[in-house]
């Protein structure tokens, strides 16, 4: 095996001095491909140091001049697209034209970040009295963290640090343990971009690493994507030690059809929404609501075309699943499978015990199809995140409503149906953060801001786009006034 990983600290890889490592396994051998160090609460300070000493003169560079160093960033991504994705699909294991996608998705930010100069702009008004003006500028806060999960490893890191750089803050970036290697590339081309040294560092670890980012006192805001429980701990421990916050949690995505919904395309939807990327995107589609009659058609239909999906390596041609990130994850999801099968939900296809040919030490599952499935059940209440999808059977569009808002998730949902008061009504009523009519993963564009509600989302801004950039900045206002003539003497009153 190759020498393990490393950190990225001031502007270079800098090896793990802790003694803890981490497996990184490729997924589709199952075989243990590096390892990765978990970082020390020394080496994070090292990390948040060497970001505190850039953070003056990265502040002072004019949004002009950082904005240049994003249009670099962005040429050096797009020339070493194929080598991040195939970095990615080597850890994380989904199919090689996903993993490429996902990237772009993260390159689109950088895009945004390069317009700095135009988003950081102010406020101006002349005379809010007599001779008195006052402006409003945004400034970058200090040091900010980044905690990245396993599902995008290039994207949602993407998401964070370029606007956030771009800004004028200095970034440490704490990446998933189980597929550090994209962060870690993404730094050194930011670096061969024109980063100065400590503007961005990565240090990896668990949770020794992500607890010293939280409550270090030099570390201004705490930016995370994961899962709920930890997105709790996350906002808590960040928020008690005086730190502005967003950590996005877990979805349980719904996707309503409604009885004069396009089958086809329908079921076209749900079949990507559910099992691209096997099932491990936040914003999948893990809930068909069939609403009236159409349920029927709709599972018969589904059942055919989960049973025929083409699952194998990521790095296969013509194969439409990966595995699934770790044999820990696979046991949890096959766990849920058993799960569904003992609360009475009918298993209408059975993932399980699938072995893919010349992959037989891979994490594979089958699509997986639950048909009945009713709101008691944990199978429905709970986040599997894998390539398992339930079909809830409502009569009417109002019981679809009530069950989308009863839920303790509000990430995503979509509406398919050709009636367009049927969608503005959900698009109005519905508690979840992002849409989707005849759209099933209602992903924002990097220029709007992405984000959910209820339990998908603790703190008070989305991610990227213009809430990304409050998010990374503090507003400061000047009142002004150069008094002329008379002096009136000391003033009393408001
Ligand atoms: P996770 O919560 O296990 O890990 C996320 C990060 O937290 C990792 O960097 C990990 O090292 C760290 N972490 C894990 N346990 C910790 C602990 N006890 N204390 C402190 N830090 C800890 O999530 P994951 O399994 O990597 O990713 C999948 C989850 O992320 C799913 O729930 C998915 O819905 C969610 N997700 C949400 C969004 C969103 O935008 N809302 C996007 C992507 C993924």
């Amino acid at each position: 095996m190759s020498k393990p990983l490393h950190h990225f600290i001031d502007g270079e890889a800098r090896a793990g001095t802790s003694g803890r490592l981490g497996d990184v396994f490729n997924p589709a051998t199952g075989e243990v491909a590096s390892r990765v160090p978990f970082a020390s609460v020394d080496e994070v300070s090292a990390a948040v140091e060497a970001a505190k000493a850039a953070f003056p003169a990265w502040a002072a560079t004019p949004p002009l001049k950082r904005a240049r160093v994003m249009f670099r960033f962005k040429e050096l991504l797009d020339r070493h697209l194929d080598e991040i994705a195939g970095l990615l699909t080597a850890e994380h294991g989904k199919v090689l034209s996903d993993a490429k996608g996902s990237v772009i998705r993260g390159i689109e930010v950088v895009e945004f970040a390069a317009g700095i100069p135009q988003l950081l702009k102010g406020e101006y008004t002349e005379n809010i009295g007599t001779g008195i003006d006052s402006w409003s500028v945004r400034q970058p806060l200090g040091v900010c963290a980044g905690i990245t999960p396993f599902n995008f490893p290039a994207m949602v890191p993407l998401w964070m640090f370029p606007i956030s750089i771009a800004c004028g803050n200095t970034f440490v970036l704490k990446p998933s343990e189980r597929d550090p290697s994209c962060s870690l590339r993404l730094a050194e081309l930011a670096r061969e971009a024109g980063l100065p040294r400590g503007v961005l560092n990565v240090v990896n670890g668990d949770k020794v690493a992500v607890d010293a980012l939280l409550t270090h006192a030099d570390v201004a805001a705490v930016s995370f994507v994961g899962s709920t429980p930890i997105a709790m701990h996350v906002y808590e421990t960040a928020a008690r030690h005086g730190k502005r916050v967003q950590a996005l949690g877990g979805a349980k995505n719904h996707l309503v059809v409604m009885p004069d919904a396009d089958l086809d395309q329908a079921t076209d939807a749900l079949i990507g929404a559910a099992y691209g990327s096997a099932g491990e995107r936040c914003m999948a589609i893990s809930v068909a609501v069939a609403v009236g009659a159409i349920a029927d058609p709709l599972v018969e239909r589904l059942a055919s075309r989960v049973k025929a999906l083409r699952i194998g390596p990521g790095t296969a041609p013509n194969v439409d699943m990966g595995p699934l990130v770790t044999r820990a994850h696979l046991d949890r999801v096959v766990g849920y499978i058993d799960l569904g099968v003992r609360e009475g939900a009918r298993l209408v296809a059975d993932g399980r015990g699938l072995k893919v040919a010349g992959s037989e030490g891979g994490f594979f599952l089958g699509g997986t199809l639950f048909d009945n499935v009713t709101p008691a059940m944990r199978i429905y209440q709970e986040e599997i995140f894998g390539p398992v999808l339930c079909v809830v059977r409502v009569k009417s569009f109002d019981e679809a409503v009530a069950l989308v808002n009863a839920h303790e998730y509000g990430n995503g949902t979509a509406i398919f149906t050709r009636d367009g008061d049927a969608a503005r009504e959900y698009a109005t009523s519905i508690k979840v953060g992002m849409v989707g009519i005849n759209v099933p993963i209602p992903v924002p564009m990097a220029f709007h801001s992405f984000g959910g509600w209820k339990r998908s989302l603790f703190g008070d801004q989305y991610m990227h786009g213009p809430e990304g950039v409050r998010f990374c900045t503090r507003l400061k206002t000047m009142t002004s006034r150069w008094p002329t003539g008379i002096r009136a003497g000391a003033e009393f009153s408001m």
